[in-house]
């Protein structure tokens, strides 16, 4: 089983503290699907590792809310004029649709405390330090952010674009996006998210030294396996047939050959 804690986080933009939920430990059982998405038995962990800022938007992984993470003018610019506006327009939408059920009065809450940060906020995204909120300043800490984690995770790859992080980073973190999708039921974001992830490999993949040479034959199978989930069958079936000319080391690499035939005659939907 997966067992969830509740820690606290202080915005590197925005400096709100805020409380998010991450995983102390999960497990594999649920099996492997042919696109690495690996289930765990019981609660799926994906949306738990990645954390937005409720106030902001801002988003990325537990390392992204440390002193460790970079954030440049732009960069902040870029997290108040676009996730800002959008983190309140789906906390909105959550809670009319009731998407989140029984989160109401913290969909509520860090609504609240958004709409005021936003409007303070992208007036003075120019200026230096302007961006010190009340939550802040009196050490309160914020409500949980209730958007779904297919959300997080397209924020996450955005932070990561405006960081300038290389295309192999951005597509891991819009797979996330498509692997959570799969979990809130959602078939179109599901096919946006994939397409966006094969780009963003594909990118990757054509850059010099976008991927250790060891990498590409299973980057290459995986593209084929995202656009064969979109349901575009030629580019699929284009990237599994390059797959022989990726592999590096004969033996330890077998399985990924064998993967891309099968998925390219007779396709799975699990490995194993
Ligand atoms: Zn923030």
């Amino acid at each position: 089983m997966t067992t969830l804690q509740q820690i606290e986080l202080t915005c590197p933009v925005c400096e709100t503290r805020f409380r998010s939920q991450a995983v102390v430990s999960t497990n594999s059982f649920g099996g492997k699907r042919t696109d690495f998405h690996e289930r765990a038995a019981g609660t799926q962990p994906l949306p738990y590792l990645v954390h937005m800022c409720s106030r902001c938007g801002y988003a990325g992984s537990e390392k992204d809310f440390t002193e460790e993470a970079e954030i440049t003018p732009t960069l902040r610019e870029h997290v108040w004029n676009e996730l800002a506006p959008k983190l309140h327009q789906s906390v909105l939408w959550h809670q009319q649709h009731g998407a989140q059920g029984g989160q109401g009065s913290a969909a509520q809450a860090s609504l609240l405390g958004n709409g005021q940060g936003a409007s303070s906020g992208a007036g003075a995204s120019s200026s230096s330090g302007g961006q010190t909120g009340t939550t802040g300043a009196t050490g309160a800490v914020a409500a949980m952010v209730t958007v779904p984690g297919s959300e997080k995770y397209e924020a996450a790859a955005r932070v990561a674009e405006w960081a300038g992080a290389e295309p192999r980073q951005v597509a891991d973190l819009l797979l996330r996006a498509a692997w959570c999708c799969v979990d809130e039921g959602d078939v179109e974001a599901e096919r946006y998210f994939r397409r966006r992830a094969a780009w963003a490999f594909e990118q990757a993949l054509s850059a010099y030294d976008g991927v250790a040479r060891e990498e590409r034959a299973v980057l290459t199978y995986l593209v084929g396996e995202l656009w064969r989930r979109v349901g575009d069958h030629r580019q699929a079936r284009g990237w599994f047939e390059q797959v022989p000319h990726e592999i590096t080391e004969a033996h330890s690499q077998q399985w990924v050959l064998d993967a891309s035939r099968q998925q390219k005659d007779a396709p799975r939907e699990w490995f194993g």
